[in-house]
Parts: C-alpha cells; structure tokens; sequence
C-alpha cells in the first residue's frame, strides 16, 4: 500500500495535491511519501520482530539525506556500497555501528574511511579485498569486523541484469570454497569474523530462491561453527520485490519473508540483519511529469513529456514497466487512447512505453510515473545537460523540496576550462 490516492479527482501524496507542489517547483520532480516509507521499513522491522535483527535500508536505492535521516530516525541501519553513501548515512546521524558496507570493489581509501569513522561490518566478497582490508586495518591499528559474501549459486529468477546469486555472476565467493575462505579469514590480523552475508538478486518475486539460499546459509552456520568461527550475525540481504503494476500479482509481503527467514535461519540464535530497498522506497516515490507534444506518427501516436531517460532510466536499462497515470482522475467509464510515451532525450531508447493505454492526454496535462522511489533519482544523470530533477518530501500536509533543481550556470561551473584555452571560441 502507499499514500497517492486520488481525493476530489486529484492524485495526492499524503494530503498535498501533485499538482499544487508541480505548481511551485516546476515539472518533472520526484515526490517521495514518508508514511509509506515509515511503513515499509516497520513492516519488516515487525516481519522479524521474533529474532534480534537490524533492518539496513539500502541507500543505493534512494539516498537523499531526508530519506537517510527519516529511516535513521525510525530505527534503521544503512547498507552502503561506496564510500560516498558511507559519508551520506553518516551526515544523515546514523552511527557506524548501524551501517554495513557491502560491495565487490571497496578501495582501500573506502576501507579506511568506514575504519576510522566506525562501520558494523564489511561484507567481504573476495580474498583480495579480505587481504587488503586486514592490511588497513592493521596499519590503523583497529580490528574490522567481516562477514564473507557468499554465492549460493541459486536462480533468483529476476532480470539478469539483477540477479547476483548465480555462479556466473561477479558476486560473493562461491558457498563450496567457503570453509577455506573463512580459515584463511581467520588467520589474517586485523580481521574478526562476525557473521555470513548472501544477497541473490533484486526484484524477487518469490520467495523459494531465498529459501533455498538461507537453507545453504543455515547449514554453512553449523559448518563453520564446527570449524571454530563464531558466526553471531546472518546478513541475508535484500532483493524482496514490489508489484510495479496494479494488475499483476502481488510479490510476497515482508510478514511472511519474516516467517520464511525465522523458519530457515531462526533456531541458529544468529542476530538477523537484512538490506531492503526498493521495498521500502520504490512504492514511496512517484515521479511527476508534464505532456510537451502529442506527436501523431504513421502508425502510432507519442505522448512526449519533459522526463526523460536521464531522470528515470529503468525502463530503457532493464525494461521495466512504470504505471503511468494523470494527476487528474479520468472518469471511470473513460476512453482510452494508445501511445508511446518517450521522453525528449536524443536516443530511440528514451522510451518509457510502448503502445500504453491511457486516458487522452493533451499537452499541458500531468501524469505520475508511479512506484518511481527506488533506483530513480539515485540513476539520474546529466545527460543532454539536462539538470538533476528536484526531489520533494511529504508528510501529512507538510512538504519541501529535499533537493533542488541546479541551474544551467551551476551545472557549467562545475567544468574547468585550461589556460590554454583562454579566449573566446
Ligand atoms: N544489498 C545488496 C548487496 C545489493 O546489491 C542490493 C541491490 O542491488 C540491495 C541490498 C537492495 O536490493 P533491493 O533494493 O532489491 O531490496
């Protein structure tokens, strides 16, 4: 569930119309919900509520600082992939001993800044990152808690440009080299192993492949437990996925995750730690966006709107649908009439939909990208010098702009033109 409902035929977030902030900041921008997101991230801090467990949001989803800062606040721990959103989750108040860092290629300048500024746990995804971690540490004189990344080799049955669990993918040590990973953990310095981490994919849709891959934990616990380690901590990951179409079924819901984890993992007495994003954000955000043209082609019409690719890239990288809707509640019995909605970024890839139903549409008319909060204003780029969009939070009847659209002449300070260049062209 989330909190854009139509109310008196206009689409709100929360008790603000879209329209009335469009109206203020100018199309496109992202709105985001913080009841939706309080809620998501409560349901699965309920969902594992039997075992001691720490819900990380996983700031790669969304990492705008009011979003960090609203999670924070509620409860929530971090997963962080880069030193970047390590500095974020800590501008944000959260402390290190909530935040894990995950990711196949840390640096060792990204080791040491999660060192010195406090971190919960490296999740480790191969030996030369372990090796290079226990160096830093070692010469910072501290100890850096790990958990090793295991690939489950399981079919997570998502796009495969998603899929992490299978052995083909660059992610985690295979779970048949993991006692001899593990040993060589610990008889490195400057490491202590904590726990085991496993994440197999993103937009998972059922929950067999985390069964399957929690079954392959469990037992690995009991084996490594055998062989001395104290694994205390299971960092099973995220990936649960959201329905992005109201027609489809519905993905599992995080309360029978949570009894799926405690039936897999419970009896191990391990403190579960897990890393949802699109979760807890992706249903929370829409983005908004105003008709430009209606483009009559031969032998289809193009719904062309001011966002583009460049705002919101899902659809043209992993083929991903967005329901689309106008801010104005069209009438029940309403035509409908078919486009292809693209935006107007010089590449045939700038295509939101192909051959989509809506009610008509005329220039001037706005419409809701829906489930837009995960990896949506994060993917964002530049690309035809077109500004990063505004990003605005509601909560109840309050909102504000938790990120502001830069000007063109903020955008070109940003270059640097040599010496040698001076002179007009
Ligand atoms: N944890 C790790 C290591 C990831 O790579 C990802 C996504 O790619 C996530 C958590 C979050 O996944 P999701 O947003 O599908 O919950």
């Amino acid at each position: 569930m989330d909190h854009f409902l139509y109310r008196d035929g206009r689409l709100h977030a929360e008790d603000v119309p879209l329209e009335a902030i469009a109206a203020e900041v100018g199309t496109p921008f992202y709105c985001y919900s913080a009841a939706t997101l309080l809620r998501h991230y409560r349901l699965f801090d309920e969902a594992l509520s039997g075992m001691p467990h720490l819900v990380c949001f996983a700031v790669k989803s969304n990492s705008n600082q009011a979003i960090l800062r609203l999670l924070g606040q509620a409860g929530a721990g971090m997963d962080v992939v880069s030193g970047g959103e390590y500095a974020r989750a800590r501008a944000a108040g959260v402390s290190g001993d909530r935040i894990v860092f995950s990711g196949v290629g840390k640096t060792r300048g990204e080791m040491r800044t999660a060192l010195e500024g406090g971190i919960r746990q490296f999740n480790v995804e191969s030996e030369p990152e372990m090796r290079a971690l226990s160096e830093v540490a070692v010469s910072l004189g501290v100890t850096a808690p790990i958990a090793v990344r295991v690939n489950p080799d399981v079919d997570a049955k998502t796009h495969a440009k998603i899929a992490t669990g299978k052995s083909e993918n660059k992610f985690g040590i295979p779970i048949s080299r993991a006692k001899e990973v593990y040993a060589l953990a610990a008889s490195l310095p400057g490491l202590e192993v904590v726990g085991i981490d496993v994440h197999i994919g993103s937009q998972l849709t059922d929950l067999e492949p985390f069964r399957l891959a929690y079954r392959k934990v469990a037992a690995l616990t009991e084996e490594l437990r055998a062989a001395g380690h104290d694994i205390r901590r299971l960092d099973l990951g995220g990936g649960l996925g959201i329905p992005y179409t109201r027609s489809n079924a519905a993905p599992p819901l995080p309360l029978d995750y949570g009894a799926m984890v405690q039936e897999e993992v419970g009896h191990l007495g391990c403190e579960v730690e897990i890393e949802p994003g699109r979760l807890i954000s992706g249903n929370a955000g829409v983005l908004v966006s105003e008709v430009i043209y209606v483009k009559e082609g031969e032998d289809r019409t193009f719904l062309i709107l001011d966002a583009a690719m460049n705002d919101l890239v899902r659809p043209s990288m992993y083929d991903a649908h967005h329901d689309i809707v106008p801010l104005a509640e069209p009438a029940p019995a309403s035509e409908q009439a078919r486009y292809d909605v693209v935006g107007p970024v010089c590449e045939t890839g700038d295509t939101f939909a192909r051959g989509r139903d809506l009610a008509p549409c005329a220039p001037g008319d706005l419409v809701a990208f829906r489930s837009a909060g995960a990896y949506g204003a994060v993917m964002a780029s530049e690309y035809n010098t077109r500004p990063l969009i505004p990003e605005v939070l509601v909560q109840g009847s309050d909102w504000a702009v938790i990120r502001r659209r830069p000007s063109f002449e903020e955008i070109i300070a940003r270059d640097a033109v040599p010496a040698w260049l001076d002179g007009d062209a």
